[in-house]
């Protein structure tokens, strides 16, 4: 299984449009981080975990040949505003599978309301097979997927395992219940966005605190804030066996 880091940014993304922050000026290409996703893919299977609105780049930086499907973590527009441009693999595969909760479809019905539409449909618009994720493991492809129940403050959000592998962003709280999904893990994402607290991401301390609870092999943090710091700085003070991602790492697991 290779896990392909597609993006690692917060919401506004590394630099932020505008900002003079020395991390947003910083030229390290670690420190520019485009919107959250991952690209997961085993065998030959291809699926992307969110798409957001730099779905498009990350596709293109990643020479992307197919998509076998989508899961959602949540309905946030930094992990959903990209859909439109499906475009290329629906062209191309037909009808793109997409996995999310029930709440997420129908909020990405109002948004690309063009998309699910059966009738009149405009020519050359995307087309999605819909399936409803629910807090129980499911079918995808080959294998079964664990889904996650977190909360993003008051919003609930999908986590996904696949393997040894947990991919968890926007997490504020994790129900004591869920963790026994999150045992023996090879790897562990989660969301790490700032120094100081935030009303519903993980900041440093608390992404350090679930990992040393969760005890997986090796963690790496994603949907980071420019108010981190510099990656190779940030990085230096981690545990050995926690990373900070950045965009376009692959991992193997
Ligand atoms: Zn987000």
């Amino acid at each position: 299984m290779q896990i392909t880091f597609l993006g690692t940014g917060t919401s506004q993304g590394i630099p932020i449009i505008g900002s003079d922050h020395p991390v947003c000026l910083s030229n390290d290409s670690k420190d520019k981080r485009l919107r959250v996703s991952v690209l997961i893919e085993w065998d030959n299977y291809t699926y992307v975990i969110d798409c957001g609105p730099d779905f498009r780049a990350q596709m293109l930086a990643n020479n992307v040949q197919k998509i076998d499907g989508i899961l959602f973590t949540h309905e946030h527009a930094d992990h959903t505003a990209g859909l439109d441009d499906i475009r290329p693999f629906f062209f191309r595969q037909g009808d793109i599978p997409i996995y999310a909760h029930d709440r997420v479809l129908d909020q990405l019905k109002q948004r690309f309301e063009y998309i699910f539409a059966t009738e009149n449909r405009y020519p050359g618009a995307p087309a999605v097979k819909t399936q409803t994720v629910e807090n129980k493991p499911f079918r995808l492809a080959n294998t079964t997927v664990t889904p996650i129940n977190v909360w993003h403050n008051r919003l609930q959000v999908f986590g996904y395992r696949f393997f040894d592998f947990a991919y968890l962003t926007d997490v504020k709280t994790v129900p004591e219940e869920e963790m026994q999904k999150l045992t023996g893990l090879k790897v562990l994402v989660v969301n790490a966005l700032r120094i100081e607290p935030h009303h519903s991401h993980f900041n440093l301390e608390e992404a350090l605190d679930f990992v040393a609870k969760v005890k997986p092999e090796k963690a790496y943090f994603t949907h980071i804030s420019h108010l981190l710091g510099f990656h190779e700085e940030v990085e230096k003070q981690l545990p050995e066996n926690v990373f900070l991602a950045y965009d376009n790492l692959k991992i193997s697991i």
